[in-house]
């Protein structure tokens, strides 16, 4: 591939539907890839090193951040750290991929200043705060205290869904994907 790739960012609160809908795209289209991100929240269960995040210490973060690496990078849950690796977007957008980038709102805002018109960016929204919630919690991935946390940010977020290019509500899943996957075209499709 000789051409330049363009970004592509799914952004919603936490438990939106990011991950699965990007699960499907990853499925369909052999020319997206995704940007894995540098963390330091603990690596869950099912998670794999490099592929899900780099999960990394907070002074790793920290020299990173001290070196320019990232393109953007937020705090939030208490202190855990996520950011957007500058290497791991441009080595994959100049192998002529579109980059497909999981990220909250702030960092998502970030990106869009920097890429313009080389970069779609999708709200994913959920039907409700009752329903993400609920999908929160049988998602099986939060305590307590990290459940709420998530809840209180998502409230915020959810108030930026008109800063980006489409707001997609995330009801029935397959109708939602149907969405997502008609922008992603559409955008494949313009020079
Ligand atoms: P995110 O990546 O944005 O944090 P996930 O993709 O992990 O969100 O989705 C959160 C949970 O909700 C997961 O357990 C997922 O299977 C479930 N989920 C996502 N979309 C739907 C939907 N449309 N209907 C029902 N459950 C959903
Ligand atoms: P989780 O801990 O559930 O994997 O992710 C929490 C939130 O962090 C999600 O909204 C996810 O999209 C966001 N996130 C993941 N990677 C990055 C990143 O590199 N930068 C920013 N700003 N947010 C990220």
């Amino acid at each position: 591939m000789d051409k330049k790739g363009k970004v592509i960012i799914l952004v919603a609160p936490s438990g939106g539907g990011k991950s699965t809908l990007a699960r499907r795209l990853f499925k369909d289209f052999d020319n997206i890839k995704f940007s894995v991100s540098a963390t330091t929240r603990p690596q869950r269960d099912y998670e794999v090193d490099e592929k899900h995040y780099y999960f990394i210490s907070d002074e790793d973060f920290d020299q990173k951040v001290a070196a320019g690496e990232f393109l953007e990078w937020e705090e939030f849950y208490g202190g855990k750290k996520y950011g957007t690796l500058r290497s791991e977007v441009d080595k994959k957008l100049n192998s002529g991929y579109f980059v497909l980038l999981d990220i909250e709102v702030k960092g998502a805002v970030n990106i869009k200043n920097i890429y313009g018109d080389e970069c779609l960016s999708l709200f994913i929204k959920p039907p409700s705060i009752e329903v993400l919630k609920q999908r929160l919690v049988d998602r099986g991935t939060e305590n307590d205290e990290t459940l709420n946390l998530r809840l209180a940010r998502a409230e915020k977020e959810l108030d930026y869904a008109d800063r980006f290019d489409q707001v997609i509500i995330n009801d029935d899943l397959d109708a939602a994907y149907e969405e997502v996957k008609k922008a992603v075209v559409k955008f494949m499709n313009q020079n």
